[in-house]
């Protein structure tokens, strides 16, 4: 979502003719795009203001910039101690609903006036702005903003407000755009996609204007509520080629205990349920979630029926965090009682044993051809190339003379559990399709 949002911000600054620097050395501001999510994050936004001091000391005319989900929280902690005497480079300060005021706060700031916009709204979508987009494969829409649900431990509706869904045309226009130039991969991207709503079109709807707009772009989309997750939804999903097999579906916790703790308004047998239709409806699917480890009150035994969650899911991937009390939250209120060491052992646990799980799921493509969208050189040789299959993972292959945009088949020859690599399949004809 930060990515979405920082496309965008330089899609409102390239209307007021600023451009994007390679080098902080050569910008005239700098900006950093913020997420209070976890406390962690927070912690290196100080961090990274002290790369900026030591910018601003060198070059004392640079404009420092704060933008997104901290700023609202961080106007208030920039002249204290936790900030390590970083504060006083900031000269604009701006939330995730007041983009379209960076430009004039920029403005002011060249005159030496700090601003600060930090409001959030009911209606801002910035439906009209086209985010820049610097890489030119796979692209971000953001198609909703905020969220409604209120899950106990969440700051998201207080750093991004209530929900508000874009309009659907637009948003199927921004998909033709991006196909005429070429992208391959296209996610649409809210933090409740399933709430999606306008003028009575529902997620739904959306997912099958926008795959039908070119077929050789792929659809994905994050993240779901299992709440809200529809069964038209699911048939949607399974109906169309080009719309990835490939749900991120956050569980949080297998215990009901906690659930109902953390507020999220459904039951572990509500999800098994849901995981069973989107099995049933896309046996080849590749199924994801996020959990939270940690939480006020969790008992060994609700750790242990989160970790028999995962070894009945078998789960491709799973984004796991130590639980981290976030202020003005309701779990704030909660007392944060699982000690540190104890938080520590259980991710761990549940680290390792969903490693193994995803390493097992990765070997089961041994010996397959599968679909792979070329993204670019591979991070560790220039001589081999790295893409995504259908179900988000990556692969790693030689590099022969493809080029990124291609969509090849690779045969699996072995794999991690983050990775898997093969060789590229040719044909009787030598032809790759
Ligand atoms: S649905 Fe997601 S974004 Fe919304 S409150 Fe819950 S965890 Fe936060």
């Amino acid at each position: 979502m930060n990515l979405a949002d920082s496309e965008l911000v330089l899609g409102l600054l390239d209307d007021d003719n600023y451009s994007l620097t390679e080098k902080m050395e050569d910008a005239d501001v700098v900006m950093v795009n913020t997420c209070s999510v976890r406390e962690n994050a927070e912690q290196r936004i100080y961090g990274r203001l002290g790369e900026f001091k030591a910018a601003k000391i060198k070059k004392p005319e640079i404009v420092v910039g704060v933008l997104g989900c901290m700023a609202e929280r961080l106007r208030s902690k920039l002249n204290t101690e936790e900030a390590k005497g970083v504060g006083q480079i900031v000269d604009v300060i701006v939330g995730p609903d007041e983009y379209r005021k960076l430009p004039s706060l920029l403005n002011q700031a060249w005159h030496g006036e700090k601003g600060i916009a930090v409001q959030l709204s009911r209606v801002e979508t910035y439906d009209d702005i086209t985010p820049l987009r610097t890489n030119g494969i796979s692209a971000w829409i953001s198609v909703m903003r905020g969220c409604n649900k209120f899950c106990s431990f969440c700051v998201v509706p207080f750093t991004r407000g209530r929900e508000r869904s874009r309009n659907y045309f637009n948003i199927i226009n921004e998909v033709e755009e991006l196909a005429k130039r070429g992208f391959k991969d296209v996610t649409l991207l809210g933090q409740n996609v399933n709430s999606y709503n306008h003028d009575g079109k529902d997620f739904a709807d959306l997912m099958k204007a926008v795959a039908e707009v070119d077929r050789t772009i792929r659809i994905r989309f994050m993240t779901s509520h299992p709440q809200d997750m529809s069964d038209k939804l699911i048939q949607t999903i399974a109906s169309k080629d080009n719309i990835c097999k490939n749900v991120h579906l956050p569980v949080q916790s297998g215990s009901d205990r906690i659930l109902d703790l953390m507020k999220r308004e459904y039951t572990s047998n509500h999800y098994r349920q849901l995981i069973s239709k989107i099995k049933t409806e896309m046996p080849e699917v590749c199924l994801t979630t996020d959990i939270i480890s940690g939480f006020p009150t969790e008992t060994e035994d609700d750790h242990r029926i989160t970790m028999q969650m995962l070894e009945e899911i078998q789960y491709d991937g799973a984004y796991m965090f130590k639980y981290s009390a976030r202020e003005n939250t309701p779990a704030w209120k909660m007392a944060d009682d699982i000690s540190e060491e104890i938080k520590s052992r259980r991710i761990d646990e549940i680290v390792t044993f969903q490693n193994k799980i995803s390493a097992k799921r990765n070997q089961a493509t041994i010996g397959k051809v599968l679909d792979v969208l070329i993204e670019g050189d591979s991070k560790k040789s220039s001589a081999e190339l790295q893409g995504r299959t259908d179900g988000n993972k990556m692969v790693i292959f030689p590099k022969e003379n493809y080029t990124p945009g291609m969509y090849i088949k690779v045969k699996i020859t072995r794999s991690n559990s983050a990775t898997l690599f093969g060789t590229i399949h040719h044909n009787h004809l030598g032809v790759t399709i």
